[in-house]
């Protein structure tokens, strides 16, 4: 676990984030731990200069490549759903994108596996894990779908993006105890929980999501 040193960003007023804090709050947030490492995380060191002035609304914003930095509320609720079943150790996230769930992850577990296809975003979120000196951070450029087998298994799997069925190879990777967090459709999507047990898989659904859809192969 790494945290984050702040002092000198001062891009973005206190305020500015406690609103955001406080909307996430109002929305049912009440992990204490994921919204401290929330409200410490410069959000706009992941998106271009374009758009770095809207970072702490409460939207998903456009990174190129037709994808998009998750909703803070989005990854809130995915992170608080993680490690609600206990602290995790070994995390592999699906779709790093620009790295802000990676970022807060980084600070909240042992180690994060990240997977991403597009080698472009990929790399822009390798130089912000360098800047914000998270050293926790294991890349792949690969298709995620298949999760990281060779350093599996994992006690947490956090996936950005959309499959239209949970990929077996990610339920198979999981530690048992181990803990699953997806959005899972097409057109209309769920975010889903799946617990490993001893016996089997328990799968609990959460809430309708929009996430960009999982797709397989790999972008140079
Ligand atoms: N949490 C990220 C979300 C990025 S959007 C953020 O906040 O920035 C989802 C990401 O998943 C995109 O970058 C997309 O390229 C990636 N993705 C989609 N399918 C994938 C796959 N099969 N393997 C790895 N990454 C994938």
């Amino acid at each position: 676990m790494t945290s984050v040193d702040l002092n000198g960003i001062g891009m973005t007023s206190q305020r500015t984030r406690e609103r955001l804090i406080q909307r996430l709050v109002d929305q049912g947030i009440s992990d204490m731990v994921v919204l401290d490492v929330i409200r410490t995380t410069p959000r706009h060191l992941f998106l271009d200069e374009a758009m770095a002035h809207r970072a702490y609304e409460d939207v998903a914003l456009p990174i190129g490549f037709q994808q998009t930095l998750s909703q803070p509320y989005i990854v809130a609720r995915m992170t608080e759903l993680l490690l609600g079943a206990g602290p995790r150790r070994r995390v592999l996230e699906i779709g790093t994108g620009s790295g802000y769930q990676t970022a807060i992850l980084a600070q909240l577990v042992e180690e994060v596996y990240s997977v991403e296809r597009i080698k472009p975003l990929q790399q822009k979120a390798r130089q912000r894990m360098r800047r914000l000196r998270l050293r926790n951070v294991h890349m792949n450029h690969a298709d995620g779908g298949m999760g990281w087998p060779e350093r599996g298994p994992f006690d947490g799997i956090l996936a950005a993006a959309a499959p239209e069925h949970i990929p077996e190879d990610l339920l198979q990777q999981l530690a048992p105890g181990g803990r699953l967090v997806i959005p899972v459709g097409g057109a209309s999507q769920h975010l889903q929980v799946v617990d490993r047990t001893h016996e089997g898989y328990e799968t609990r659904i959460i809430e309708e999501v929009n996430f960009v859809p999982l797709r397989s192969g790999t972008v140079r």
